[in-house]
């Protein structure tokens, strides 16, 4: 009864709602404040996005000595704040895009009306859907090496990918850890060659190649190791105290995904060259709708033109009424 009159008393409508505070959130927040849409944005459980478990940016422009990804999103946000954007705590539960308004939920409890949204919510780790792994989650299996690796200090660790977040976090555990084993399920890494070359470069990381992992092992205490199963039929057990996911991230779509097309991996499709979605008034920027390149200086790109998309939207609206 209370709750329900406290939504009642707390709903509001915004003239545009912004899903997600990665690089692809905060740029559609920049220029959404400064057309005078005054956005709202919703930060969700990882303030400042996937950037924030990183340790150092060296390719978004304007930086030349490299960035931390922390103090990048930090200025990200103040820029859109200077504008006049709302950044807000809070997650997006449940969303309704069959009507107009759009209907949100945020945290469960306060209702939202938008004339617009713009849907930048990222990406989040994939992990492997083993049993063991489940059962090992936060005693030794982790999917951030900058949040977790100081636990595992002067100690062996594995990390599982071939891609460029796998050399990074090998390369950051390897000046923590004793050693760093790399379990890569081909013959060749994914990996830009920039990164390759300081992985090869390393003396304490080990690739174990053309690898997968079976099984996670371990005791009451937490992982003791990890068994391989190889190509050619051969198992290998190694002992290693973390375990450290770096095989891609899936993108966070399923709210949305019963009113906006998705591809089959769960991307959110979007018309062309623009970030319009199939549902007029709702855009989609940054990792949500990239299968391809995932980068920040694409999902900040993105971010601009979801936020051009969203104010031409809404003075059309306008002009008609
Ligand atoms: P994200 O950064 O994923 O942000 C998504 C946001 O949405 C988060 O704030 C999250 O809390 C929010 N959100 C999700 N669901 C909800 C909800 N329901 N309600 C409210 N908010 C929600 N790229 C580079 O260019 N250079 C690099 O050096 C680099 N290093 C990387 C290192 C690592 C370890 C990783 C994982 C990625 C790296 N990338 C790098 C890729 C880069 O981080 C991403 O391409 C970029 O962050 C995508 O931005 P985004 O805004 O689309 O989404
Ligand atoms: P990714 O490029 O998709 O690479 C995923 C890796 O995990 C691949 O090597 C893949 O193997 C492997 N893999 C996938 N599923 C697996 C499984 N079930 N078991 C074992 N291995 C598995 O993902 P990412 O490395 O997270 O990178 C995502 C994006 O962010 C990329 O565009 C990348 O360039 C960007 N990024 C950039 C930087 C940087 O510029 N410094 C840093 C991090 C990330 P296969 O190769 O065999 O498919």
């Amino acid at each position: 009864m209370i709750q329900s009159l406290l939504v009642r008393v707390m709903k509001e409508h915004i003239k545009c709602l912004i899903i997600g505070s990665g690089p692809a959130g905060y740029s559609a927040a920049i220029y959404a404040a400064r057309a005078g849409l005054m956005p709202v944005v919703y930060e969700g459980i990882q303030p400042g996005g996937q950037l924030t478990i990183t340790t150092e940016i060296e390719n978004f422009p304007g930086y030349p000595q490299g960035v931390s990804g922390n103090v990048m999103m930090d200025e990200l946000k103040i820029q859109a704040q200077r504008f006049g954007s709302e950044v807000r705590s809070g997650c997006v539960t449940k969303a309704n895009l069959g009507i107009y308004p759009f209907l949100f939920t945020v945290d469960d409890l306060i209702e939202i009306e938008a004339d617009s949204v713009i849907i930048a919510t990222g990406a989040s780790a994939r992990y492997l859907g083993l049993p063991s792994e489940e059962r090992y989650k936060g005693q030794g299996v982790s999917a951030c090496a900058t949040c977790d690796g100081f636990f595992y200090r002067g100690k062996d660790v594995a990390v599982v990918g071939g891609g460029d977040t796998a050399c990074e976090e090998a390369l950051y555990l390897a000046g923590l850890c004793k050693k760093v084993y790399m379990i890569v399920r081909r013959d060749v890494l994914r990996a830009s060659s920039a990164m390759q070359e300081r992985v090869m470069r390393c003396a304490n990381i080990e690739i174990v190649w053309e690898c997968t992992t079976q099984e996670l092992l371990g005791d009451e205490h937490g992982l003791t190791g990890v068994r391989l199963l190889h190509r050619n039929g051969s198992k290998l057990d190694i002992p290693v105290f973390g375990f450290f996911l770096a095989i891609g991230h899936h993108p966070n779509s399923e709210l949305f995904s019963p009113w906006v097309n998705i591809n089959k991996d769960g991307y959110i499709l979007t018309e062309g060259k623009s970030s319009k979605t199939n549902v007029s008034g709702v855009f989609a920027a940054g990792d949500v709708q990239d299968p391809y390149y995932r980068q920040a200086i694409t999902a900040a790109g993105s971010g601009c033109m979801a936020a051009l998309d969203a104010e031409r939207f809404l003075s059309e609206i306008l002009s008609k009424k």
